[in-house]
């Protein structure tokens, strides 16, 4: 193997971002060798991507799926007698092997692609053993972000944001921001002031943005995933429909860039809720082409333009400190010219405010509020329940949560001290409560 060579492992290989991690790999394998690979059900797209690149090691979810793929392995391999063709990839499956690729000494980089709460243990796997973590995998840090941050500094992990929106937001903070390590007050440790008002971050809005509000009950799956600007997986087409993929993207900034830094212990609900709605202002920009940004104290607003394409941010994420090609169109201005800018409107799309919310509740709220909604999102695509109703089941779950929190604390954490609130067992415990609490008043809404 070339020792120039960095190894990164693709965890959702074969999925929206997976795939655009590939694109963007594939101009550049003098620099990078794809060393694993991770897929659920598209096995036959895991397959290809074994015979293009021959990775070391590829997991799938079950025995099943091992043995689908190491049935196309052999049966290619058969056919292939030229053995510099052949595909050498060992498939192992589950849970711990996802947890294996994303910690294996060999890999220098893990990009964490997964979606939901699947890719917990895997990405927090990496920050364990201090790889550089390119995260797209936003509900990491919505279940877990405490943890997850504090794991990032104690085991000096690289924590690059890959979602468009804290991908610019990064990009526009001053040099050498350090996710993890920096705070927005008090950049390089050394507490230099830095001038920071508060950070933009950009919505399109969704496909529904110009929809009239009582027409939002009746919207189909099919409508809810099809976003005028990008082309997501399905979970996160629907989350920017809701615009539940803006509330978890409030809460996956406030870790990443410090945020939580700002509050005091003692600082109640209301002085939270106050403290980030000032911290964090959300903007519509119905185009996608101006990526959120920061604000100073001067008046400057820095903020990252480029096409809606995901290749970007993941160039940025795979080149940084440097820049390498990310092969999309460059920006044709003068197609531009009437770029928007609207306040949200939270009537409409109320999930938005629950973000505040649950950093305002503090502890296990932003795990508890990521579980309901995916269970709501499974809900509302089997056509349980309406779109709106993810709303509704969501805000329930946290509301519960809020009135029950000291018992619940004590529930999840198994009566241990409030120190040890954040263990990935009291966070899994939290979760898990919280998926069957979902269920619960999906059940007396039908
Ligand atoms: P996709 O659904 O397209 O891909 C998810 C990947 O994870 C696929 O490889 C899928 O395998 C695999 N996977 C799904 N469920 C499981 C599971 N339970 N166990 C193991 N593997 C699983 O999602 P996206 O690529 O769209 O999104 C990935 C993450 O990035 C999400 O958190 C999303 O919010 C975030 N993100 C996505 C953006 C985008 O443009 N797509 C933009 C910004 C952030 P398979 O497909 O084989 O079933
Ligand atoms: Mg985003």
């Amino acid at each position: 193997m070339n020792s120039k060579l960095q190894n990164i492992t693709i965890l959702g290989a074969t999925g929206s971002i997976g795939t655009s991690t590939l694109n963007v790999l594939r101009l550049h394998l003098d620099k990078y060798k794809i060393y694993a690979v991770s897929g659920k059900s598209q096995i036959t797209k895991l397959f290809d991507i074994c015979k293009e690149f021959n990775p070391i090691f590829a997991v799938v979810l079950d025995i099943t799926s091992q043995e689908k793929l190491q049935n196309l392995i052999t049966n290619y391999n058969a056919e292939n007698n030229n053995s510099n063709e052949k595909i050498t990839t060992k498939i192992l499956f589950g849970n711990d092997a996802l947890c294996q690729i994303a910690m294996d000494k060999n890999v220098d980089v893990v990009m964490a692609a997964l979606v939901g709460a699947a890719g917990l243990q895997p990405t927090l796997a990496a920050a364990e053993v201090g790889k550089k973590i390119l995260l797209a995998n936003k509900e990491v840090l919505v279940m877990a972000g405490e943890l997850f941050m504090q794991t990032v500094r104690k085991h000096k992990a690289i924590l690059l944001p890959v979602d468009s929106e804290h991908n610019a937001i990064f990009q526009s903070l001053p040099k050498g921001f350090k996710c993890g390590f920096d705070d927005l007050e008090n950049i390089d440790n050394n507490k230099i002031e830095n001038g920071i008002k508060q950070i933009l971050l950009t919505a399109s809005g969704g496909p529904f943005l110009h929809k009239d509000i009582h027409d939002l009950q009746n919207v189909s799956v099919e409508q809810a995933c099809n976003h005028p600007n990008w082309k997501m997986g399905k979970k996160v087409s629907i989350d920017s429909a809701t615009m539940m993929n803006k509330c978890l993207e409030i809460i996956e900034a406030f870790w990443l860039f410090g945020i939580n830094d700002l509050l005091k212990n003692d600082d109640s609900y209301e002085q939270i809720l106050a403290k980030i709605t000032n911290y964090i202002k959300v903007i519509i920009h119905p185009q996608s082409v101006v990526h959120s940004g920061v604000q100073y104290v001067d008046g400057s607003v820095i903020m990252q333009l480029s096409q809606p394409n995901m290749q970007v941010p993941i160039s940025y994420c795979l080149s940084y400190p440097n820049r390498f090609a990310s092969d999309i169109d460059f920006l044709d201005f003068f197609k531009y010219n009437n770029l928007q800018f609207i306040q949200p409107n939270t009537q409409k799309f109320p999930c938005i405010k629950l973000a505040y919310e649950a950093l305002a509740i503090r502890n296990f709220a932003g795990n508890i509020l990521n579980a309901a909604n995916e269970i709501s999102i499974n809900y509302f695509i089997n056509k349980q329940i309406k779109f709106t109703e993810i709303y509704t089941i969501n805000s329930q779950v946290l509301n519960y949560y809020k009135q029950n929190a000291n018992i619940l604390n004590q529930q999840f954490t198994n009566n241990t001290s409030d120190d040890n609130l954040q263990n990935l067992e009291s966070i899994l415990n939290a979760d898990k409560w919280a998926r069957s609490k979902a269920e619960e008043f999906i059940q007396i809404l039908n």
